[in-house]
């Protein structure tokens, strides 16, 4: 029996049926899996108190996963919670946390939604996945189908980085390399289903509700990593909107089972070059519009034109009290030196731009700098690390054994180190 029913996100109306599109009828919202979390309170409660051992499966019962006898997982889950007492003055606050998701085994939090979708693939015999993608939950896909032994047919656009298509080709994923957009590629993956049989795994909840629950883990993982002392803000990078959805979603479980007090007030960071979302918050719209135009950022994991669950993003805005804002690449790039220099965390770009947009906001007043702040690092930026070269002064490079060349680069960086 479901434990579980499908209901709107924003307005709460329970469904019956279980088909795509996810979305609801009345008011637009998206649909995701809710628990009857009032009717087993106490048990519920001890699974929350008792995460963060083994990762994301130690909240199965809060996962909507029956029928899933043998998980298919890689121990994801589990990430550090950092204090980030270096970086924190920078940004302008007393207290500043690190969710660093860029620990998950293939590199980004979205190992969370996979590991849940190939246990749910796997169970129901699914003859092969497939991913159009910006290359980060290709890479996700293709690191779990590798282990559920599943063939994998992944769909990138020409904008995406070399070596997000190594990595998937590392994986033994078979990789297909098509013209235009990352959204050309979803729906081509989509279209694929009717002709090959496979499942199209695209990382939202407009369609893939279920999966896209594995992400509320994040929240539960903060809750117990924090005594569910919730912080004053949460910053997530948005691209689709499922991980801040789904973030919230945690909190308000938490928060109905008491376990915490508050909710905190979330921020959607997004990137200058695509900001569907900062858009619809400036314009005061329920429904983000689609982006026009091609998107312009380092940040590619973001740069999403459409916010496929961007009407459940505005209403985590609205409910939450909180706000979306924007960083350029500049200070996404800055932000991601800062983050490696201050903390040593190497985060991708998109990543980074949580730090950068917390620090704008602290700028402009929006967060108090006795407000607590918690940026999620979603993705690792080792597989972006020529980006660590931009704005960096050249390396010194000196003749063989010539100590006074290096004497003069050693002081040289020392005068550095003193502005
Ligand atoms: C996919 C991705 C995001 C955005 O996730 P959405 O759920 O689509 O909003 C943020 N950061 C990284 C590194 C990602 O790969
Ligand atoms: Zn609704």
């Amino acid at each position: 029996m479901k434990k579980y029913r499908l209901v709107c996100s924003v307005c709460g109306k329970p469904f019956e049926r279980d088909t795509e599109p996810y979305v609801c009828e009345s008011c637009g919202g998206l649909l995701e899996p809710e628990f009857d979390l009032a009717a087993n309170a106490s048990h519920y409660r001890e699974v929350i108190r008792g995460g963060c051992v083994s990762g994301v499966w130690d909240y199965r019962d809060l996962l909507p996963v029956e029928g899933v006898e043998a998980p298919v997982t890689l121990s994801e889950g589990n990430t550090p919670l950092l204090t980030a007492s270096n970086l924190g003055p920078i940004v302008g606050v007393e207290q500043l946390f690190l969710k660093n998701e860029t620990l998950n085994p293939s590199g980004t939090y979205k190992d969370r939604f996979a590991t849940v979708a190939l246990s749910i693939e796997k169970a129901r015999n699914t003859p092969a996945v497939a991913l159009g993608s910006a290359g980060n939950a290709a890479n996700a896909m293709a690191a779990y189908s590798a282990k559920a032994g599943m063939p994998c047919f992944v769909i990138l656009p020409p904008g995406a980085v070399a070596e997000r298509g190594w990595q998937v080709r590392g994986y033994g994923a078979n990789l297909i390399r098509m013209e235009h957009t990352i959204d050309d590629c979803i729906s081509m993956a989509k279209q694929g289903e009717a002709l090959f049989g496979w499942k199209s795994l695209t990382t939202n909840m407009l369609t893939n509700p279920l999966p896209s629950d594995g992400y509320k883990t994040v929240g539960y993982e903060i809750g117990k990593q924090l005594n569910f002392q919730m912080p004053d803000w949460i910053v997530v990078p948005v691209g689709g909107g499922a991980l801040m959805n789904k973030i919230y979603k945690g909190c308000k479980d938490m928060l109905e089972l008491g376990l915490i007090d508050k909710i905190p007030r979330f921020v959607g960071a997004q990137a200058s070059g695509c900001a569907p979302l900062v858009d619809a918050y400036q314009k005061g719209l329920k429904n983000p519009e689609i982006w026009p135009g091609v998107p312009q950022t380092v940040a590619f994991a973001i740069a999403d034109v459409c916010v496929y669950d961007g009407i459940t993003s505005m209403d985590v805005l609205t409910k939450s009290g909180g706000c979306a804002e924007e960083a350029t690449d500049e200070e996404i790039l800055e932000a991601m030196h800062l983050i490696a220099s201050k903390e040593a965390v190497v985060a991708e770009p998109a990543s980074a731009c949580s730090v950068a947009c917390a620090r704008k906001l602290v700028a402009k007043g929006v967060i108090q700098p006795t407000d607590s702040v918690l940026c999620v690092l979603s993705g690792n930026g080792m597989r972006d690390l020529k980006l660590m070269e931009q704005g960096q002064k050249e390396v010194p490079f000196v003749k063989y054994r010539d100590v006074e060349a290096v004497k003069a680069a050693v002081n040289d960086y020392l005068n550095d180190s003193k502005d």
